[in-house]
């Protein structure tokens, strides 16, 4: 077969997943990444005896994954387990916390007291949600759009009656059904996983409360969420697909409007016939093939989402009042929430995630020892540029965390690491630090958001976050399906092409 030698620029995992359908079609594929290891945001790191996920910590829609795995012909080379509760949610100075069951019976009975008929509500404001949801899945989401008329009219099919919700934000959608600001905040706390927040997030995007608590939920994988990447890899190697790794692209050279290859910081020459880029849709345009879209006052003006700060503990105690994951709030929410991505020192009162992997996967932690991963959402480097408090910022939120389960875990870390914005700009090429790339607002997603054809280079595709359909691990399944079929659609062309002038 002619014209089948394809590039892949990122061993994230949107480039994994693209290599693999495109090697099972019998393409000749071959990926480079920057880094030392593949995963890219969904990642690992191993210290000290003890391993740590560093980036996601549970998936959405596992049937993405089934169906990814019946197209390539094989067996998903991870085992995942459905959560339940999905989650806990504790309020500072509350003795409270919340389970998030899936069981919504189960889950109203610990609203009683302060949501009268919670149930009746959730099932009200989820089945709105599950309604956006399935009217707009196929339509919009999982859709390769080639100009924006054909994803307006394509919008248009959408059912009028979300209209109303297209004007309201998450919160304002959330709180036409619930009143008090347990279940309020609870609710709406999903719109941060999109990297923004409830008062900034599409009102749509309630279809996401749908996904974890109707239709699919969350899933935890056997062994931690690096196994995904560690099947794949192997699966690619049985396709003999090769990684090329520390190596990171920083020219290239085209010719007639063909890209004729890539240049990496060593200066050597990367050639194929088709080029996939899972590097940032947007940086790559902007950063590599300097386009004056992607310029850099355009990138600043552009809507990005928040910086990460990660950081990995071991510890040398067991915590068993401690649930796998676990989210922690304040009592100031709605500030919090609004300040975040505009005011550098919104840190004081953080809000932050605890992953306690060695909770199910006694493995990821020495015998008595416990591996914790914490996620605090905070301003990217747009808005905070100084992380020298980082250590500062860190200690707040360890002993928060100690108050909050009666236990000052300070005396017991024995490994210690730090990611901050800087960190995953540097190690993934990241916008300003921006964890999930660019925001879903309605200018930027769908035929909105840069696309996975390239502008100008008409062998150039692209697939992740910052692309279609958007940001999580899911999505970055359903992206290299979208990015595949535009290969093949192109592939199909030319040799239609062909045949016809023979
Ligand atoms: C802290 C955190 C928590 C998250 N939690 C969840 C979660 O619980 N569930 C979920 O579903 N999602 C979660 N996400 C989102 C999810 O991780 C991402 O959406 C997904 O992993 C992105 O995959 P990708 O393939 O698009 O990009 P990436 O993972 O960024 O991969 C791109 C790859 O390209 C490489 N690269 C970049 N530039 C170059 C270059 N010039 N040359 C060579 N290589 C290059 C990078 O090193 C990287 O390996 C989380 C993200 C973060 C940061």
């Amino acid at each position: 077969m002619k014209n089948n030698k394809v590039l892949i620029v990122g061993a994230g995992i949107g480039g994994l997943a693209t290599a693999l359908r495109l090697a099972k079609s019998g393409y000749e594929v071959q990926i480079i990444e920057k880094n030392a290891q593949a995963g890219g945001r969904l990642n690992q790191l191993k210290k000290d005896g003890f391993t740590f996920d560093t980036g996601p910590s549970f998936f959405s829609m596992s049937y993405e994954f089934e169906a990814f795995a019946k197209a390539c012909n094989i067996k998903l080379p991870f085992t995942y387990k459905a959560l339940d509760p999905l989650y806990s949610v504790n309020f500072s100075n509350s003795p409270t916390t919340f389970f998030l069951y899936k069981d919504l019976a189960k889950l109203a009975e610990q609203f009683k007291d302060i949501e009268p008929d919670f149930e009746a509500k959730i099932q009200k404001y989820l089945s709105k949600s599950g309604d956006i949801f399935h009217d707009t899945v196929n339509l919009v989401i999982k859709n390769n759009f080639d100009s924006i008329p054909e994803y307006l009219r394509t919008l248009a099919q959408v059912n009028m009656v979300h209209l109303p919700v297209l004007f309201r934000n998450f919160w304002q959608q959330v709180t036409r059904y619930f009143t008090s600001d347990e279940a309020q905040q609870i609710i709406s706390l999903v719109a941060f996983f999109l990297g923004r927040t409830p008062f900034d997030t599409m009102g749509i995007y309630t279809l996401l409360s749908y996904t974890e608590f109707k239709h699919d939920g969350y899933y935890n994988v056997e062994g931690g969420m690096y196994q995904i990447v560690r099947g794949f890899v192997d699966e690619l190697v049985k396709e003999k697909v090769s990684i090329t790794y520390n190596t990171e692209i920083v020219a290239y050279k085209e010719e007639n409007k063909k890209l004729t290859c890539l240049i990496d910081k060593q200066g050597n020459k990367w050639t194929a016939d088709t080029y996939v880029i899972n590097a940032d849709a947007a940086v790559f345009r902007s950063r590599i093939f300097n386009r004056k879209k992607y310029s850099t006052k355009r990138m600043e003006k552009m809507n990005w989402t928040m910086g990460y700060l990660t950081f990995y503990i071991g510890l040398n105690c067991k915590l068993p009042q401690v649930d796998h994951h676990n989210y922690y709030l304040g009592q100031n929410y709605k500030q919090y929430a609004d300040t975040i991505l505009s005011d550098p020192n919104t840190l004081e009162k953080p809000y932050y995630y605890v992953n306690v992997l060695s909770k199910h996967n006694t493995d990821c932690a020495p015998e008595g020892c416990e591996s914790l991963f914490f996620v605090c959402p905070v301003p990217n480097l747009l808005v905070k540029k100084d992380w020298s408090d980082k250590d500062q910022i860190v200690d707040s939120i360890i002993d928060d965390f100690s108050k909050r389960i009666n236990t000052n875990i300070q005396s017991e870390i024995i490994s210690k690491t730090i990611y901050t914005p800087e960190d995953w700009q540097s190690q993934f090429n990241l916008y300003q630090g921006s964890g999930l790339g660019l925001s879903h607002t309605m200018l930027q997603i769908g035929a909105f958001r840069p696309s996975n054809f390239d502008e100008t280079y008409n062998n150039v595709f692209y697939v992740g976050a910052s692309t279609i359909p958007g940001a999580g691990i899911p999505m970055a399944i359903i992206s290299a399906e979208l990015a595949f079929k535009r290969i093949e659609k192109q592939k199909e062309a030319m040799l239609q092409k062909a045949s016809t002038t023979k």
